[in-house]
């Protein structure tokens, strides 16, 4: 079904654990070519990539903590040089960052988690862009940014999440502004927005809580990153999506239903 993405130079940010994860083993089945990353050396996620090449896929590791700017334009160049160009990008690092409410907030904890979830993307894909621009060029189809949101930018988080919850508003709106800036070069740019998937992410959340999270969901359970990662395919691949862009798909077992 998405054999287009065959040999195509994919890009996973914030891809050693979990949803990124998940998507950069989907990929690598369809034989693409998949760019991990975390801000972890790469003898902390030896284990990870040496399953991941045992099962023959063509993978690289590229340690980068993309909440500073100049990481995120290192990994795109060491990227580039590897692969030779990229055809898709997933914006996946993010994370909460920690919880505040608001008379708590200072400047360092509106710092850390804008970086890690706004800024992480935003410059990843400016410099990411003139190579998807060349890829889209010489295939004659369309490249592809996907980031990762969340249902939190629909709904406006948890308690003490509002700057995370607003950090993924914003990803899902500048991507509304990017499809007018670049869609003549034929990159699209969509966005897939998990619910609640069973991850790191709520690792500090007592089983009381994960009880009461599931019971407002209408499929009654947190979600798996297995069940996340075919989104990021199909958006991925021009032979499925070639005309969407500028979309939000909602992963989240009915959890909302904006
Ligand atoms: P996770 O903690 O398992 O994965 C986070 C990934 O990001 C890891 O690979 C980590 O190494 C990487 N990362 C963290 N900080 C980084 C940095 N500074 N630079 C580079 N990489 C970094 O959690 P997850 O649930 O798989 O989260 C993946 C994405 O999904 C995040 O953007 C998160 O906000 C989003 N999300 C998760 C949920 C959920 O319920 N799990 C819901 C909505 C959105």
């Amino acid at each position: 079904m998405f054999s287009d993405l065959k040999n195509k130079r994919v890009l996973i940010t914030g891809s050693t654990a979990g949803v990124g994860l998940a998507a950069a083993q989907a990929f690598a089945r369809q034989g693409a070519k998949v760019g991990l990353n975390g801000s972890r050396p790469e003898s902390a996620v030896s284990a990870t990539l040496a399953e991941l090449r045992a099962e023959g896929f063509d993978v690289a590791y590229f340690q980068a903590d993309l909440a500073q700017s100049a990481a995120c334009q290192q990994l795109i160049e060491a990227f580039v040089s590897h692969f030779g160009g990229i055809d898709v990008l997933v914006n996946n690092a993010g994370g909460l960052g920690g919880r505040k409410g608001l008379e708590s907030i200072d400047d360092d904890f509106y710092d850390h988690v804008m970086n890690l979830n706004a800024r992480s993307a935003l410059m990843t894909t400016k410099f990411a862009i003139p190579h998807l621009r060349a890829a889209a060029k010489s295939s004659g189809a369309t490249s592809a940014v996907i980031s990762t949101g969340s249902i939190a930018a629909r709904e406006g988080g948890g308690p003490g999440a509002g700057i995370y919850a607003a950090s993924k508003a914003w990803l899902h709106d500048i991507h509304r502004n990017w499809v007018k800036e670049f869609t003549a070069d034929h990159i699209r740019f969509n966005i897939v927005s998990p619910g609640t998937i069973d991850t790191a992410f709520h690792e500090d959340k007592p089983q009381e809580v994960r009880d009461r999270i599931a019971s407002t969901i209408a499929m009654g359970r947190f979600g798996r990153s297995e069940e996340v990662a075919p989104s990021f395919l199909f958006l991925a691949s021009h032979a499925c999506s070639g005309y969407i862009t500028g979309q939000i798909i909602d992963v989240n077992g009915g959890q909302m239903a904006p």
